[in-house]
């Protein structure tokens, strides 16, 4: 049996959502599918159940992608304000929490009803639970292969995002697609996922599992200043995850456990002001004690202050303003929020993102060589790259 539709989507999340809504808004007739048993699963889990579904601040430098210039027409034809208004519309209430990050004040599964209302409203079909053995070309049309039933379209959109919590739907399918058009695929690899690293330092995160500071973390000259998580794993929280983006295998990170004091200075002062001072009372003073205590024991420093010399006391200083550690990897897509890398722009339209190459095919949201910082610039990318497709689908 064959039917016929001028526009499917493949992936009912947050892009797929939002560029069926807009395609049917067009009176297209459209089918949205999934996989999954759920329907934006990913939207309900995200932001600890709050949904962190946009940011005050979007700016393409938020983004990370080969061609960093990518993200400016679909960030331009559909903003954060666009979307903040579709909130207001439905009475979802929310909030800032920090750095202009919006979230709901109920639950992340007023988002979903929202999307699912608008789907409704524009006639969208929505099938889910299904498995697609076939995607190819006929002649100017696309189609899909669904159990016995052949499905046919003028317009494919593949919405199938990264590849980050499998047990929630994420596959690599979208990528599969691009594979058989054809088109690039930049390398993917987990993204503002926690690091994880060799005995030494896993020991100190495992002794500190639980304690949380604000601190700079960088890579070369990348740096995030938010809170820092010792888990039994290894290092997580914003401030980590955020560089996770960026950091390559086998090179350092850098961290400053302190980034308001100079240490080695007040250290010096110290020294001058009070010499018969315990190091590890002093030390207690800038960081929580157990941290300050292991600091200490790494360094091999104890007892008064005065009989420290100022290398050893320099040394002290840079473990807690620089402490350089080489992570041995992440725990991957297990735990990634996001997917780096994937379908390469050169491929796609910036402005309708349709495939240069196959006129009819569209890739939007997290399956695309784009990743955002974290903060909501995810979900941003996801509604505006969905609406742009949507409008030219
Ligand atoms: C735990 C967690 C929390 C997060 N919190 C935030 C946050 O607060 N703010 C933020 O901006 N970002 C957050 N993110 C990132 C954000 O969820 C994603 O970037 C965003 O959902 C990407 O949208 P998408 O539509 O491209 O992909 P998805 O939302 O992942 O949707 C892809 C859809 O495709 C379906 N699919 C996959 N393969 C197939 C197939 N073979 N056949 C049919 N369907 C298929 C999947 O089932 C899924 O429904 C979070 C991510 C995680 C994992």
């Amino acid at each position: 049996m064959t039917k016929k539709y001028d526009v499917i989507i493949i992936g009912a999340g947050a892009a797929g959502l939002m560029s069926a809504i807009e395609v049917g808004k067009r009176g297209r007739k459209v089918l949205l599918i999934d996989h999954a048993k759920k329907i934006g699963e990913k939207i309900r889990i995200s932001g600890g159940g709050r949904c962190n579904f946009t940011n005050i601040n979007i700016h393409p430098s938020k983004f990370i992608s080969k061609n960093p210039k990518f993200v400016i027409s679909a960030l331009k034809q559909y903003t954060q304000n666009n979307f903040i208004d579709l909130i207001k519309k439905h009475n979802i209430k929310f909030h800032e929490k920090k750095l202009g990050q919006l979230f709901c004040d109920q639950s992340a599964q007023q988002i979903v009803d929202m999307l699912l209302l608008e789907c409704q409203t524009a006639n969208v079909t929505i099938k889910k639970e299904i498995t697609i053995t076939e995607v190819d070309k006929q002649g100017e049309q696309y189609f899909i292969v669904v159990g016995k039933e052949k499905y046919f379209c003028n317009s494919l959109i593949i919405a199938t995002g990264g590849l980050s919590v499998p047990k929630i739907g994420a596959s690599k399918f979208g990528y599969d697609i691009a594979q058989k058009f054809n088109l690039n695929i930049v390398e993917t690899l987990p993204a503002l996922v926690p690091l994880t690293f060799s005995e030494k330092i896993l020991a100190i995160c495992k002794e500190l599992t639980g304690l949380s500071v604000e601190a700079v973390v960088s890579f070369k000259k990348i740096l995030f200043e938010e809170g820092m998580l010792f888990t039994h794993r290894g290092l997580s929280g914003p401030s980590i995850l955020q560089i996770s983006s960026y950091w390559k295998l086998g090179e350092d990170i850098k961290i400053n456990l302190s980034p308001k004091l100079d240490v080695i200075k007040f250290l010096e002062d110290r020294k001058n002001s009070n010499p018969k001072q315990d190091i590890n009372v002093i030390v207690s003073e800038i960081l929580p004690k157990r941290l300050a205590h292991i600091i200490c024991n790494e360094n091999n420093v104890s007892g008064n202050i005065c009989e420290l010399s100022n290398k050893i006391l320099n040394k002290l200083s840079n473990s807690i303003n620089a402490w350089a550690i080489n992570p041995t990897g992440s725990e991957g897509y297990k735990t990634a929020e996001v997917t780096l890398g994937g379908i390469d722009t050169n491929e796609i339209s910036s402005k309708t993102m349709m495939s240069k190459k196959h006129p009819g095919l569209f890739f939007i949201g997290e399956v695309v060589d784009v990743t955002g910082h974290l903060g909501g610039y995810n979900f941003q990318w996801a509604w505006s790259s969905g609406y742009v497709a949507g409008r030219y689908a």
